[in-house]
């Protein structure tokens, strides 16, 4: 039988609920239990799939296929094990299993309500995971803040739940912000006071609070927390910030939020925290012998959780190489052919970004050419493999007007296409190709050297391919097709042939970088990066 935690917010959003969930996690599996996480989110979108990165940041994929929100990214890389379909939840998915319940005739006749049929869909949800009888443990996140009015039908979840089960099979940790006034030099306890006692009138006793602060919380403060909520003096944790957000778990197991979370659940047989492998990332990661600049060419870079994803397989990746990697944002709408060397200059490796969509499309594929011309280490992640394809057939193949048709459908050269089986389908996110696909790696290339292997599964989020029939005139001008999808024949990676480090690939790498298991691309990236700044040291 799985335990359940709930992690909820108080006072603000952007507390780090997300950080803190997988804090705990990482710390509780690090015992020796099995754990999972999962988000429920309060939103009506039935997945995020359909959000502008400006809204929600970087969409985050399953291997499943699932279109999921970034939190899920923190899950994976702090606790290097997938999530799925069932780890995120929304508002809007609960209604539309409801609805389609209702319009079956599933519920007799009987009126559907929020209590008790949305909660109920809520409830089997949340145990969903607990059920499947691999994990000690379930952390579920809710999103919001509580006394938001659409995070309500949750939190009467939690409450049903925290009393149908037994009381040492539920943990509720509220996170709470303790903001400092500066002009009288104090930490405010008010505002958190204010959010557990809405928590409670809806229902919903927290056992623990993670306190959010800037400052230092003394024992003083934590015992008016303490009084004031109704929890033991130990059950208030201090949560300052950090520099980095994988310094969180350790924080944590300072202040003992494990250690409280066991001891209400009654578990008692955990081991010591291993944590060599964390600690020596982070060792690492604090003590880097090297910095790289690399360009991150994209159209949402003004939005740092716009690509969350890529950011943080960078700090894992820089961390192997014991290398700190600057990012240099780029804004691909502003490149142009006039500017592209004064933008560029200085860097020491190119990462054209993913996307959809024509805005900024010119100045990525100006970047690639400056990459390929100066030798410059570049990686292009799905729309930036496109670009990749589509600045060879234009610069080097001759065809001035090469395009993928989801930018201008009438090019004479689509080097860039949707498949057959595709055409015709409208639904948004209906042609979309979602989840992890096997790939088969071409000997002696890059790719093969970067992976150690000739099979690898890489996750997709993207409706344009490379376009096969092309394929020749490709390999005959030197970019290289050297992964590709055994079944179908899509093309998944593709190298430049004569060039230090050159390589595209249609699928996601940044999504399965973690903390234990860096990406390898991004590992080779940022070495060639290394490289190529030495060598222009000479
Ligand atoms: N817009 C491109 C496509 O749909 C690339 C998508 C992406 O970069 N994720 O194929």
């Amino acid at each position: 039988m799985a335990k359940y935690i709930f992690v909820t917010g108080g006072v603000t959003s952007s507390l780090g609920k997300g950080i803190i969930a997988a804090s705990l996690a990482k710390l509780l599996q690090s015992r020796g239990l099995q754990v999972t996480i999962q988000k429920f989110d309060p939103y009506i979108n039935v997945d995020p799939g359909t959000l502008n990165p400006y809204e929600h940041g970087e969409c985050y994929v399953t291997d499943d296929g699932a279109e999921t929100d970034l939190d899920l990214g923190h899950y994976e890389r702090f606790l290097n094990i997938p999530t799925s379909q069932a780890n995120n939840v929304t508002t809007g998915r609960i209604y539309q299993t409801v609805i389609n319940k209702e319009r079956a005739g599933d519920y007799l006749g009987k009126t559907v309500q929020v209590v008790p049929h949305i909660t109920d869909e809520i409830k089997r949800r949340m145990m969903l995971l607990g059920n499947s009888g691999k994990f000690d443990i379930v952390i579920t996140e809710l999103g919001g803040t509580v006394g938001d009015i659409e995070s309500l039908p949750f939190i009467e979840a939690v409450r049903q739940i925290q009393w149908e089960l037994p009381e040492e099979d539920c943990v509720i940790v509220h996170l709470t912000l303790i903001p400092y006034l500066n002009a009288a030099k104090e930490l405010k306890t008010k505002p958190t006071q204010h959010s557990v006692r809405m928590l409670s009138q809806e229902g919903v006793h927290p056992n623990v609070i993670v306190c959010r602060t800037e400052h230092p919380i003394n024992e003083e403060i934590k015992r008016k927390i303490a009084l004031f909520c109704n929890v033991k003096p130990e059950a208030v944790i201090e949560a300052m910030d950090a520099s980095t957000i994988y310094e969180v778990p350790l924080k944590m197991l300072e202040e003992q939020l494990d250690v409280t979370v066991l001891k209400k659940l009654h578990i008692t047989n955990y081991a010591p925290p291993v944590l060599d492998k964390w600690n020596d990332f982070l060792h690492k990661l604090k003590n880097p012998i090297h910095t790289v600049n690399i360009g991150l060419i994209g159209k949402y870079v003004e939005l740092q959780d716009a690509y969350k994803s890529i950011l943080e397989a960078f700090i894992h990746s820089g961390a192997v190489n014991q290398c700190k990697v600057n990012i240099i944002n780029v804004h691909s709408e502003f490149i142009t052919a006039d500017n592209v060397n004064s933008q560029l200059q200085g860097l020491d490796g190119l990462l054209v970004a993913p996307g959809f969509g024509s805005r900024g499309v010119d100045g990525k594929i100006e970047a690639v050419k400056y990459a390929r011309e100066n030798k410059l280490p570049f990686f292009g992640i799905c729309l930036g493999m496109q670009m990749a394809v589509i600045e060879f057939a234009r610069n080097v193949l001759g065809f001035s007007d090469a395009h993928s048709t989801e930018m201008n459908e009438n090019t004479s050269h689509p080097v860039i296409a949707l498949m057959e089986e595709q055409k015709g389908i409208t639904n948004k996110g209906g042609t979309m190709r979602l989840g992890a696909y096997d790939c088969s790696i071409e000997a002696n290339s890059l790719a093969e050297k970067i992976y150690q292997s000739n099979l690898i599964s890489e996750r997709h989020r993207h409706r344009w391919e490379f376009n096969n029939q092309y394929l020749n005139e490709f390999i005959q001008s030197g970019l290289l097709p050297t992964g590709k999808n055994n079944k179908t024949g899509l093309v998944e990676i593709v190298e430049l042939k004569d060039h230090p480090f050159f390589i595209g690939v249609q699928y996601h790498p940044e999504l399965k970088s973690t903390v234990e298991n860096p990406h390898p691309i991004f590992v080779s990236f940022v070495n060639a990066a290394k490289d190529f700044q030495l060598s222009k040291k000479g």
